[in-house]
């Protein structure tokens, strides 16, 4: 096959900081005032990658505080100053695609496929949306001001994708930023944030603060921070909820999911096959939106069942550098442990097991394909969210039975619907509880759509005009000259 994508490009970044990373404020590299870092491993062969930072209060105070004073002149440069930023953060990303697609690849372990086809350009076409955005503003938001100082927390399934999201249309509506990115992942981020500012980002516009959980939180609990975005676990979405309550900050979370896959028996069987493929192991399956419950009508349970198993052989899984594998490493040990204990766990539930018999690497943290087959909806794989490579299965009779097992669910992110009667089709998609339905189609993702969640999946929206509203406050003013205009 062709040879692995060479890294020497992303080894060299690395080696010209010796590995060692401070935090990100006020337009430059800052050591950590505690001193202490954490390490950050390459999943795939589990050695030592770098040392980041990890954030004490001090590190946030000064971040949040460059942020608040870059505010207020990144606000004046108006919409037209702010869009030429943007236009040139997606230059600075397409200049540098091979860079971050390799250095994403080795941080989080996914193929380089995915990262140089979907996560490098979607997170360049997000700044280049929210450049349009940014020139619209004067006209299309002239009753609306910028929110102030926003606090965005991030997780490790689409670092560098997660912080185009959060950080675009919040700099183009005029606000200033201090990310915390995930632990497992934050150095994309930390190459984002120096390339910026090399590309002329002023100062403390964007703030990088590294660190793990405990960073975030004193994040949320900064007084000075005037909204915090958060994607990551449902848990800790609600522990940011409880801090902030009362405190007169605004709130947005992306949370978990467990998205149903409905197949009906006219579908397209080998379409919706495909479906599933990119539904649950795009990512090693770590997609908050991943279609990770199958529902099949049961006559054509057993037929799908057999080819999406002979599918699954084809799957290869192998070092995220090798441009022909389907599936990389899992992000962490911590990770791989948990979708093990859980897919045991289903087995023990009454499942039957299917996975590849295809090799995975040794070393590392790989984990098949996997297929849990005729799971129980009120059993723990059907209800809680896995995260990983593992599909959970369950049949049902009539469109109505679909519809409630669909809904069986505490999440509400996506759902899929795959039929080739379109008044079926359009019968279920609105009965379906979730921020999303994609009919016979699944993961489709645009700049201009908003993506986002309803019951414990979250709330607020990325993407759209309705995810720039959420960095905008609405300001009503009149007085005397203006209501005699009127
Ligand atoms: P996580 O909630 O553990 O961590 C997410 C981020 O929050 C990390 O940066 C982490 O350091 C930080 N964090 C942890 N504890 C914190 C605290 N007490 N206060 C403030 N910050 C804290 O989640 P994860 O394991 O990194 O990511 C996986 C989860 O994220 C899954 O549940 C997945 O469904 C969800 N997710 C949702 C979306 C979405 O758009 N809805 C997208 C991606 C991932």
């Amino acid at each position: 096959g062709p040879a692995p994508e060479a890294d020497g490009e992303a080894r060299a970044w690395l080696k010209r900081h010796d590995a060692t990373f401070g935090h990100f404020i006020a337009g430059k590299f800052v050591a950590p005032a505690s001193g202490k870092h954490l390490t950050t491993i390459e999943p795939a062969t589990g050695k030592t990658l770098a040392q980041i930072a990890q954030g004490v209060a001090a590190d946030v105070e000064a971040a949040v505080g460059a942020a608040r004073s870059a505010q207020s002149p990144w606000a004046k440069l108006g919409g037209h100053g702010r869009a030429r930023h943007l236009y040139a953060l997606a230059r600075m990303l397409q200049r540098h695609a091979r860079l971050f697609a390799v250095l994403e690849a080795i941080d989080n372990g996914k193929p380089i496929r995915e990262t140089r086809d979907l996560d490098v350009p979607l997170a360049a076409r997000h700044f280049l949306y929210h450049a349009g955005w940014a020139q619209l503003q004067e006209r299309e938001f002239a009753d609306h001001v910028p929110v102030g100082v926003i606090g965005q927390i991030i997780p490790w399934n689409f670092p560098l994708l997660m912080l185009a999201w959060k950080i675009a249309p919040a700099l183009a509506a005029g606000n200033t930023v201090v990310l915390k990115p995930a632990e497992f992942t934050s150095l994309t981020a930390l190459l984002f944030a120096e390339l910026a500012a090399e590309a002329g980002l002023p100062a403390g516009v964007l703030n990088v603060v590294t660190g793990d959980g405990a960073t975030g939180a004193l994040l949320v609990e900064d007084p000075d921070v005037d909204k915090i975005a958060f994607t990551g676990s449902t848990e800790v979405g609600r522990l940011i909820r409880q801090s902030t309550a009362g405190s007169g900050k605004s709130l947005t979370l992306e949370l978990g999911g467990k998205s149903p896959f409905i197949v009906f028996d006219d579908a397209d069987i080998d379409g919706a096959v495909e479906g599933v493929v990119d539904a649950i192991w795009f990512n090693q399956g770590q997609v908050c939106c991943a279609g990770s419950r199958l529902l099949l009508q049961e006559g054509i349970a057993e037929t799908f069942r057999k080819r999406l198993i002979r599918r699954m052989e084809t799957l290869r899984v192998g070092p995220p550098l090798d441009k022909t594998i389907d599936m990389g490493a899992v992000v962490a040990p911590v990770q791989l442990e948990r979708i093990k204990a859980l897919v045991e766990t289903g087995v023990k539930e009454g499942a039957e097991k299917y996975q590849a018999s295809g090799a995975i690497p040794a070393e590392g943290c790989f984990y098949p394909p996997t297929l849990l087959w005729n799971v129980h909806p009120s059993s723990t794989v059907a209800i809680e969210e896995i995260f990983g490579p593992v599909l959970v299965a369950m049949t049902f009779r009539t469109p109505d039975e679909a519809v409630m097992l669909a809904n069986n669910t505490r999440y509400g992110l996506a759902a899929s619907v795959w039929s080739e009667t379109i008044g079926l089709a359009l019968d279920i998609a609105p009965k379906l509880q979730a921020g999303v339905v994609w009919v016979n189609a699944t993961n489709l993702f645009d700049a201009s759509v908003g993506f986002g969640g309803y019951r414990e999946s979250g709330f607020g929206r990325e993407g759209g005009r309705e995810g720039l509203y959420e960095y905008l406050k609405p300001k009503a003013w009149t007085g005397r000259k203006a209501r005699a205009k009127l």
